[in-house]
């Protein structure tokens, strides 16, 4: 039979609704464009939402476009997203970033995967959560949750998350593309958590096949 996604994702929508936003979608939120949601993203990578959002909300009132943030300089940079990790690299990604679409985008955030790609620090995640989040192009952004949930609910079978993205471009629906990185980056921090998963509060726990799994697959 095939997979009802808008029964399985509408009831994983209905429990994260009161979970907070993780840290882009709220960028996206309080200021809507595609540059803050890149920056926002870059800033993202191996740190906890809550100094995401702490870092981003510091650089972006001080970086509202590329030129702004080339203004500050790379030192000034470092020291607003600070705590973030690998700060100090972000910060030097950030500000080639800024140079390369002053100069060749008229300072504006290229909506294109390859082009997003091909700038410092910017990788397959980055590049879709930027389509998606920052200019609503269908887009999956697997990251570490989207990997690990989608091959425990037996979706799809894949050690990689760029395999992750290929495979489940395939079969989910694109109208779920942008909206299931918010599902399960909010349910993956709460309830399907990579060890000792919450199964016996999962909303969808009936057809789990990794039911009572203590740790990733
Ligand atoms: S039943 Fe457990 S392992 Fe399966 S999706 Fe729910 S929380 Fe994750």
């Amino acid at each position: 039979m095939p997979r009802d996604w808008d029964r399985e994702l509408a009831a994983l929508e209905a429990l994260v609704r009161s979970y907070p936003e993780p840290s882009v979608n709220e960028i996206k939120s309080i200021n809507g464009t595609p540059w803050s949601v890149l920056v926002s993203t870059i800033i993202s990578l191996r740190t906890k939402d809550a100094v995401t959002l702490k870092s981003s909300i510091n650089l972006l009132s001080l970086a509202g476009t590329p030129q702004d943030l080339m203004n500050l300089g790379e030192k000034k940079v470092a020291g607003l997203i600070y705590p973030a990790g690998f700060y100090n690299t972000k910060a030097a990604n950030l500000i080639q970033i800024a140079h390369i679409l002053i100069e060749s985008h008229q300072g504006q955030v290229p909506p294109d995967k390859e082009t997003l790609m091909s700038l410092p620090g910017v990788g397959l995640k980055t590049a879709n959560l930027v389509l998606g989040v920052g200019f609503g192009i269908p887009a999956l952004c697997v990251d570490i949750h989207v990997h690990r949930i989608a091959n425990r609910r037996g979706w799809i079978s894949s050690d990689k998350p760029d395999l992750t993205e290929k495979l489940l471009s395939d079969i989910l629906p694109e109208k779920w593309w942008i909206p299931i990185n918010r599902l399960l980056v909010s349910y993956g921090q709460i309830i399907c958590t990579p060890v000792s998963p919450h199964c016996s509060t999962c909303p969808v726990n009936e057809d789990c096949p990794k039911i009572g799994v203590k740790k990733f697959r």
